[in-house]
């Protein structure tokens, strides 16, 4: 079967939830056991996201494979249930490079390189070659940024080229602005922006308005009106604070009949795994009870910056069948208070459980610190992910090994205990880009151990990214002290796995969030949410 094409686009602005679009997209075709994956294409001449700053662009994801890529990639993995591979994220910063690669081994030798046909050509064919070797019955195809855009302009040139050649269809995401002192929806900047799409040659099969609230059918009318769009083919998406429920949402609304239809596919709904994703959407409400999960960030000001963390989260609660409360903490604020343990109980008492997630920089360290020592000294559940299980490490040697200011080298270089250090190999390295340790590592858990119980599993892999290390210096004398270490490298090398004895207290070097799924979520997540309702429950029971 020749593979088939779904091009998502936006309109008017950025920030609209593409991602989450094109994800439930590509759920409700998969529900029709359709072989079907997204690819990005990112206009900035970035190679990767991997130098990108958190704050500005959001979270770097990871895949198994290494590929640091942006962070709509951890939404297809978590609707999907699948894993993704580098070669569907394409970037302005991949296409020049390989471009320019050939143009020198003169494979255009008496041309002048251009734009159309030679970057549309290569695109086409790049394109055409993942469908062919990913053997997908419905490549999907989200265009970053906004139509309008300079740097995407010959990207979505040789989507209209595609069309002429295979069955594709267009889907434009746009948003319809609300006045609220007048309280009434409005269609014209949806309008304006649809004609910047039109000029490119381009009339979209499908709207999709991104709203506050419900969109009614006098808007309906009016963008099926202007656009030559009939009017079951716009489609509501109004906000809605369940992510997972958007492809509930478009099938309610018939889409995926449409789709089908348009593409002359015609398989039937498999009822089984449409029932298990309502199933477990489902579940939520009936959940009664909530716990409250801190989490304790440099990059807190953007909740992007954490959105697999916020994820893996949700669904361990959804598993739980508990409802989730996540109190965003900026690491700095627990810096300030001269009493740090009252400074700590103020801010973090009210919470079941608390998280140290990943991170880079000196700004915010001493705060997760304090925040691991009250978790630590108040055996509430704590989990350290990556920067999280560093300052672990570096707590632990700090306040139980008396080791005086000890610290990692990214942040104190001079430290007398560097109790986390980069890897001989990293020190040599000077590139930045793709650099780091990254993608899916091995590790090998101790039988006995909070690790070992929570995977169940000897061997585990999850997806890494970062520079700096465990120091095996300090292993003996922290082990002797009493931490645990619990998992390492299958070759003993790295410690991968470290937990108090005492309390429910884990850190790993992985990012486990990196491959937690709504219908298979972490179990490491899981235990750590298990962990604060069983804090929440014994807290209640003490009360009474
Ligand atoms: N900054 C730390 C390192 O490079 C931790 C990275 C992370 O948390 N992802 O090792």
């Amino acid at each position: 079967m020749n593979t088939k094409y779904i091009v998502v686009l936006g309109s008017l602005m950025s920030g609209i939830g593409k991602g989450i679009v094109t994800s439930s997209i590509a759920k409700i075709l998969s529900f029709y056991d359709y072989k079907v994956m997204p690819l990005k294409f990112d206009g900035y001449l970035n190679y990767d996201c991997g130098t990108m700053n958190p704050f500005r662009h959001g979270e770097v994801f990871v895949l198994n494979d290494g590929g640091e890529v942006d962070m709509d990639f951890g939404n297809y993995e978590r609707f999907l249930n699948k894993e993704s591979s580098s070669k569907f994220s394409m970037t302005g910063g991949k296409i020049f490079s390989d471009i320019i690669k050939q143009e020198r081994e003169g494979k255009f030798l008496g041309y002048d390189v251009q734009f159309i046909p030679h970057i549309t050509n290569y695109i086409i064919k790049k394109i055409k070659n993942i469908a062919k070797e990913e053997q997908l019955d419905i490549m999907l195809i989200e265009i970053g940024g906004t139509v309008g855009d300079i740097e995407n302009n010959y990207f979505i040139e040789a989507m209209r080229q595609l069309s002429l050649s295979e069955q594709v269809i267009f889907i434009n995401i746009t948003y319809i602005t609300e006045l609220k002192k007048v309280g009434e929806q409005k269609t014209k900047p949806a309008q304006l922006a649809l004609r910047n799409l039109m000029e490119l040659g381009i009339t979209p099969n499908y709207i999709i308005c991104r709203s506050e609230s419900k969109i009614n059918e006098s808007i309906k009318q009016k963008i099926s009106f202007f656009s030559n769009i009939k009017e079951e083919a716009i489609i509501d998406d109004h906000d809605n604070d369940n992510i997972y429920e958007v492809p509930l949402i478009f099938m309610r609304q018939n889409f995926d009949k449409m789709l089908l239809q348009d593409l002359h596919l015609t398989n039937q709904l498999n009822q089984s795994s449409y029932n298990k994703w309502k199933y477990i959407i489902e579940s939520k409400s009936k959940a009664l009870d909530k716990i409250k999960v801190a989490v304790v960030g440099k990059y807190i000001k953007l909740h992007d910056s954490y959105a697999s963390i916020k994820e893996a989260l949700v669904h361990a609660a959804y598993k739980e069948h508990i409802n989730l409360d996540i109190g965003w903490i900026e690491s700095e604020d627990l810096e300030k208070d001269k009493d740090k343990n009252k400074g700590m109980s103020n801010i973090l008492g009210d919470y079941d459980a608390i998280l140290v997630p990943g991170g880079f920089g000196k700004r915010g360290i001493e705060g997760m610190i304090n925040a691991i020592e009250y978790a630590r000294v108040n055996k509430i559940p704590f989990i350290g992910i990556c920067l999280g299980m560093q300052l672990m490490a570096v707590e632990y040697a700090r306040n139980i090994c008396k080791l005086e200011n000890a610290n990692s080298t990214e942040f104190d270089e001079n430290t007398k205990y560097k109790i986390i250090d980069l890897m001989e190999e990293q020190k040599k390295t000077t590139m930045k880009g793709a650099t780091m340790r990254l993608g899916a590592w091995q590790a090998k858990l101790k039988k006995d151990t909070l690790a070992y119980n929570i995977y169940n599993l000897e061997i585990v892999s999850e997806r890494h990214r970062h520079r700096y290390e465990f120091n095996n210096e300090y292993l003996e004398m922290l082990q002797r002290n009493g931490l645990i270490i619990s998992g390492t490298t299958l070759d003993n090398v790295l410690v991968e796995f470290i937990e108090w004895k005492d309390s429910f207290g884990i850190g790993t070097q992985s990012h486990p969030e990196l491959k937690s799924k709504l219908e298979n979520p972490s179990p490491f997540f899981t235990a750590f949410i298990k962990a604060a309702i069983k804090n929440k429950d014994n807290k209640q029971k003490h009360k009474i």
